[in-house]
Parts: structure tokens; C-alpha cells; sequence
């Protein structure tokens, strides 16, 4: 038995978006009469749906014309991306020497991912298989996302392993019946992150690019010992 599928979170694993998300969405929430850091929105926000996004914008920061919130944060965020969004460091050169196939799985909006992943290289070694939760019925942390890439791919989902920095992405991915690899952004300002991925259930956490590389050898090694 091998590792057959990898699937991908996109924010925080492939592309390093949520420095930039969070600093634009704080200003909108800002601009809207919140009080507000973008280091506060890095930590509230990060991994969630834009669903939970507006939800937590009206319930916790009290905000309630959400459309313009999320219009000027649009305008903002999008050519912000242009200018400055890079891969995460190490990742590329990471994704193009494993051997299995590979999907991406995003809470991301369809259009926001091709308005971030689309822009660099690595959409290349995706596409067309770059899934956002606009597909399916329920965003993670439900498993429907993931059963909607074993579907397209015909795999079995003991077969797969996610990469995910949210504890929402791995909660998800236990209960498609998959193992996860947390993800943690040596950069990420929040704390405890190793543990909260860990708590969630995942099998391996990996800080940066190199980690998860070893990682995924030492799953892939397990896998070829068990058969
Ligand atoms: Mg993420």
C-alpha cells in the first residue's frame, strides 16, 4: 500500500495569503467602525469559510453591512495579491518532487483561489484538480470537501493524506476517514499551533517546507512497513 492522494490546503500551506488577508480584512472592518488588528483578525479568522467569516464579522465585531465590508476587502485584497502574494518559502521545490498525485482543498472561494494560487506557478502543478468548498454542500471542518477529491479521483481515502494549517482542515480530513499532516507556518505569530493541529487529530505536524517533506517520507515508510 502507498500514499496514493495528497491533498493540499491552498492559504497558509501553499501560498502564503494570510499576512495579506488578515491585514486587508482589518482594514475593512476597520473602514466599517470595528475596532480591530490585523494580528487580532490573523488569529480569529484564519481557516475559516467566508460563511464563518461573516458570521463571526456580525456576532463578535458587531458588524452589519457585510456586503460592503467584503466588497472593499475585495478590492483590496485581490490586487494586493498581485503585488505581493508568494509561495510559501520552500514549498514549490517540495510539491514538484513528490511522485503522487495531488489535489488542493479550500475553504477559499473559487474565485479567490484563482485570484491567489491562480497568479503563481504552483497552480501549474494543480490544475485543474484545485477544489474550493463552493463544490460541495458544507465547508470544513466538514468532510465533504475531501470526499468530493476521493470521488474525483476514485481513491480511498485511507490512502490519502491532507496538509492542513487550520484545525478545521484536519478535523475534516479525520472524519473522511483520512490521515492529516498539520501545517505550521514557522512565521505564523499565534501560538501553540503544533498542539491545536495535534489536538485535532493530526497524525504528524510539520513546521516549514523541509519538515513536511520529511513527514510525508516517514508516513509513506510506515505505509510500505504495514503492507
Ligand atoms: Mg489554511
Amino acid at each position: 500500500m502507498q500514499i496514493d492522494l495528497l491533498i493540499f490546503d491552498c492559504d497558509g500551506v501553499l501560498i502564503n495569503s494570510e499576512p495579506i488577508a488578515s491585514r486587508t480584512l482589518a482594514k475593512a472592518l476597520q473602514d466599517a467602525g470595528a475596532t480591530v488588528t490585523a494580528e487580532e483578525v490573523l488569529v480569529r479568522f484564519t481557516g475559516n469559510s467566508e460563511s464563518a467569516i461573516r458570521r463571526i464579522c456580525t456576532e463578535e465585531y458587531g458588524v452589519e453591512d457585510l456586503d460592503s465590508v467584503f466588497s472593499a476587502w475585495h478590492e483590496d485584497i485581490f490586487p494586493e495579491f498581485a503585488r505581493s502574494l508568494e509561495p510559501m518559502p520552500g514549498i514549490e521545490k517540495l510539491v514538484r518532487s513528490l511522485p503522487q498525485r495531488k489535489c488542493v482543498a479550500s475553504n477559499s472561494t473559487t474565485e479567490r483561489l484563482s485570484k491567489s494560487l491562480g497568479l503563481l506557478s504552483l497552480w501549474h502543478d494543480f490544475a485543474p484538480f484545485v477544489f474550493s468548498a463552493d463544490r460541495v454542500a458544507r465547508p470544513k471542518p466538514a468532510p465533504d470537501l475531501f470526499h468530493f477529491c476521493t470521488e474525483t479521483f476514485s481513491a480511498d481515502p485511507a490512502d490519502c493524506v491532507v496538509i492542513d494549517d487550520s484545525a478545521h482542515g484536519i478535523t475534516g480530513a479525520r472524519a473522511a476517514g483520512m490521515r492529516a499532516i498539520g501545517f505550521v507556518d514557522p512565521a505564523d505569530p499565534r501560538p501553540g499551533r503544533a498542539r491545536i493541529l495535534e489536538e485535532a487529530g493530526a497524525v504528524l505536524v510539520a513546521t516549514g517546507a523541509r519538515e513536511l517533506g520529511e513527514a510525508l517520507a516517514s508516513l509513506q515508510a510506515a505505509q510500505v512497513a504495514e503492507a
